[in-house]
């Protein structure tokens, strides 16, 4: 940064449960604001793809993290098209399938995969600060459940996405079975309600940290939810101009 020149730099974490729209809101803020996208989720998400690809059980808590450890992953932090590579192979649809939701869990509450996984995320913060990176240095969002506050507690802007159950329920129907009616609702409380709870055990993302704007889309649109995390990041900014 040259004398007198602002530092454009700015990392913005966003945590929250499941169906609370994280991923859409943090690529559209990414989008706004010229900044890189990391999905920390399918980070967790490549990881369980891998041990099952591998044949290791999820039970076997030292044989994951050893998996995990040397596990060949890329992330594309482009928000307009990001991917999944995991030793060349594009993972980005397997991921999101119903098998890998359900077993995530098991992977995501293994302290060491956490240690590991942290310590890749913190990397690809950090990398987004250089000059050579996607954004060209001017930063990234992250999202998932403990960015706010294991992985970057020191994020310019730190948010918590909150919504109703009621609300987190179909839209996550919606995502997967294309309609949020009372049966498809109901095939969505596994991957919403229960991931949730065992996440919990590890992590904590229903109640914002300290310093942590909470911004609650219950009853606000994509588009309305973007612009309250910008808002966000424009009190945060401002006040500490
Ligand atoms: O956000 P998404 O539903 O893709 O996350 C998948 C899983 O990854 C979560 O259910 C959770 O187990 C794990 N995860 C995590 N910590 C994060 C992000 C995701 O444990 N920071």
């Amino acid at each position: 940064m040259e004398t007198g020149e602002l530092s454009t730099s700015m990392v913005v974490a966003i945590d929250g449960p499941s169906g609370s729209g994280k991923s859409s809101v943090s690529r559209g803020v990414a989008r706004a604001l010229g900044l890189a996208y990391l999905d920390t989720g399918a980070m967790y998400r490549a990881a369980t793809w891998w041990c099952l690809h591998r044949g290791v059980p999820l039970t076997d808590v030292a044989a994951v993290a050893e998996q995990v450890r040397g596990l060949p992953l890329e992330m594309g932090v482009d928000p307009e098209r990001p991917t999944v590579h995991v030793d060349g192979v594009d993972i980005g649809d397997a991921i999101r399938e119903t098998a890998i939701s359900a077993a995530v869990s098991a992977v995501a509450t293994n302290l060491e995969v956490r240690a590991e996984l942290g310590r890749l995320q913190r990397a690809a913060i950090e990398g987004s600060r250089e000059p050579g990176s996607f954004s060209g240095g001017r930063g990234i969002v992250a999202e998932g459940r403990d960015i706010t506050t294991v992985v970057a507690p020191d994020a310019d802007v730190r948010v918590l996405l909150t919504a109703s159950e009621d609300a987190r329920l179909a839209r996550r129907a919606l995502d997967v079975h294309g309609s949020d009616d009372a049966a498809a609702v109901e095939a969505t409380r596994d991957q919403v309600l229960r991931r949730d709870a065992d996440d919990s055990t590890v992590v904590q993302f229903h109640v914002a940290a300290d310093g942590v704007a909470t911004v609650d889309s219950s009853h606000l649109d994509l588009d309305q939810t973007v612009q309250a995390v910008l808002d966000v990041v424009a009190q945060v900014t401002g006040s500490r101009a």
